[in-house]
């Protein structure tokens, strides 16, 4: 689903019109997967200058085929509570008008485009995003002073994993550098998803993180704040 924007190039500034993806489904478009992961998604092309360029919008990522739906609504840090108020009522205005015999559906909430590609390969993988949150909060608490939460940022890498171990990179949120791997038991992982599957771990789970948006780091940052 695209639409036209007015858009302002970062190098020469000319104005221009250019059309944007509002939201992909990727089972009927796996090329706009691809093109996401690429980072080649609504990237503009200044008729101007040459100059090309990623605008980051507002996107909602579809994967019927998977059952999958994740909101990217890119802010800044500051904005994230602002932002997680407009996403709830949207989403309960959907849910709202959907006919009673559906199910709403879960919609995934991202903030930045690192986060969504790492929710796609973490859902594709079929791991649960709670429990690895989960793992990233032990990570950062048992490294305090190395792995500040301020300064860096957890992330799943579901390249480098396998069925022995669940692989993270650290990276530095100032010069964007990966700095380093945490690896993690998958028999650990396992063990944790058993765990939280009795009913009263499962809430504590989720009264950890309630959502809409998932994030260990963000928790950490509103704990310390
Ligand atoms: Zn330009």
């Amino acid at each position: 689903m695209k639409q036209t924007y007015p858009i302002q190039c970062p190098q020469c500034g000319a104005e221009q019109e250019a059309e944007l993806y509002d939201a992909i489904n990727v089972t009927e478009a796996p090329l706009l997967r691809e093109a996401l992961m690429n980072n080649t998604l609504n990237q503009v092309e200044c008729p101007h200058c040459g100059f090309a360029f990623r605008v980051d919008k507002r996107l909602l990522y579809h994967d019927p085929e998977r059952g999958l739906m994740i909101y990217w609504f890119p802010g800044q840090e500051s904005s994230y509570q602002t932002n997680k108020t407009e996403f709830l009522t949207a989403i309960s205005a959907l849910n709202a008008a959907l006919p009673d015999e559906f199910d709403p559906p879960t919609v995934h909430l991202v903030f930045s485009r690192v986060e969504l590609v790492e929710r796609i390969f973490l859902l594709e993988a079929g791991l649960d995003e709670r429990v690895i949150e989960y793992i990233k909060h032990m990570m950062y608490t048992r490294n305090l002073e190395k792995l500040d939460p301020q300064a860096k940022a957890i992330l799943f890498n579901a390249q480098d994993s396998n069925e022995r171990a669940l692989c993270f990179v650290i990276q530095d949120l100032d010069t964007q550098q990966l700095e380093g791997v945490l690896e993690f038991d998958r028999e650990a992982y396992e063990g944790l998803v058993a765990m939280f599957d009795e009913d009263e771990k499962t809430s504590t789970l989720w009264d950890l993180f309630p959502g809409p948006y998932i994030s260990a780091r963000s928790l950490l940052l509103e704990a310390t704040s």
